[in-house]
């Protein structure tokens, strides 16, 4: 495989001392989801810098000889705080590595990718984003549910549900829009997200899907409607990474999921 020459490899020693840190979207899980210029920084770092949205079959094609850290923030349990690695990013790049920051999904949405960057430029460190697909797009495509279709839904959006402090949405909005509504950390939300779309105006039986893990091995959908939504979160023990996706579009589904016999057939095939 050849890349354009205009790109510089990663490696590529550069005119002044100091290295270059690439922001880097892993997609949703699936390794095969990494785009080809992440695949080639990874091949190519001095360092990696991951987070715990990376899954671990991405984390298998880290290059053995690289180190690579777990700097990730779970709930309850930030392995570094946000401020010490933006000042780590800089002090790597200064000592002239290439550093790859990789994140879950797109590091510019809902990733703190914006901030890393601010810090990186304002400290005059050569850096690039690279994105990657967001776990909305990715985990809908892989439960078979478009975020728009025609007819029933002309737009969609991303909202998150946990804010810096409190939540604070429009919800009378989001109820109305007839978009399609994709939550991200929306689990330990689930009732409110339930009680402020429905005492808003969307009905009960508005379909929604909750994917867990999507794009993984494990990928689990579940699927129901509005009025349930909580119980479903419950009675299922939906676990971490998941989506919440609200609107018509879920009703597409059952159709459109990959069925397991073609599948087969299609690996048969191949
Ligand atoms: N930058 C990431 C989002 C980070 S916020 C992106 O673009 O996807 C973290 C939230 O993303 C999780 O709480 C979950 O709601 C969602 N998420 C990320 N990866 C996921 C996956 N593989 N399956 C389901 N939800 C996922």
């Amino acid at each position: 495989m050849t890349f354009s020459t205009q790109q510089k490899p990663a490696n590529q020693p550069k005119s002044s001392n100091a290295g270059k840190v690439w922001l880097v979207g892993a997609g949703p899980g699936n390794p095969d989801l990494l785009t080809v210029k992440a695949l080639r920084v990874i091949q190519q770092a001095d360092l990696i810098l991951f987070d715990n949205l990376v899954s671990e079959d991405i984390r298998t094609i880290f290059p053995k000889s690289v180190p690579a850290f777990y700097v990730g923030k779970r709930k309850d349990d930030h392995s570094i705080p946000q401020k010490e690695l933006n000042s780590l990013l800089v002090k790597k790049a200064r000592q002239g590595l290439n550093v790859v920051r990789i994140k879950g999904g797109d590091p510019f949405v809902f990733g703190r990718g914006g901030e890393e960057l601010l810090t990186l430029i304002e400290a005059g460190i050569d850096a690039e984003v690279i994105p990657g697909i967001t776990s909305a797009s990715g985990c809908t495509s892989a439960a078979g549910i478009p975020l728009t279709h025609r007819g029933l839904a002309q737009g969609c959006t991303f909202v998150t549900a946990h804010g810096e402090t409190e939540l604070n949405l429009d919800w009378r909005a989001l109820a109305q829009i007839g978009h399609t509504l994709v939550f991200y950390m929306g689990v330990s939300r689930a009732h409110v997200i339930k009680q402020n779309l429905c005492m808003h105006g969307l009905s009960g039986s508005t379909p929604v899907a909750i994917i867990e893990n999507g794009c993984r091995k494990n990928q689990r959908d579940i699927i129901g409607n509005l009025g349930e939504l909580d119980a479903l979160v419950e009675s299922q023990n939906v676990q971490s990474p998941a989506l919440i996706v609200v609107g018509d579009v879920v009703s597409l589904a059952g159709k459109l999921k990959a069925m397991p016999e073609l599948e087969e057939l299609a690996q048969n095939c191949a």
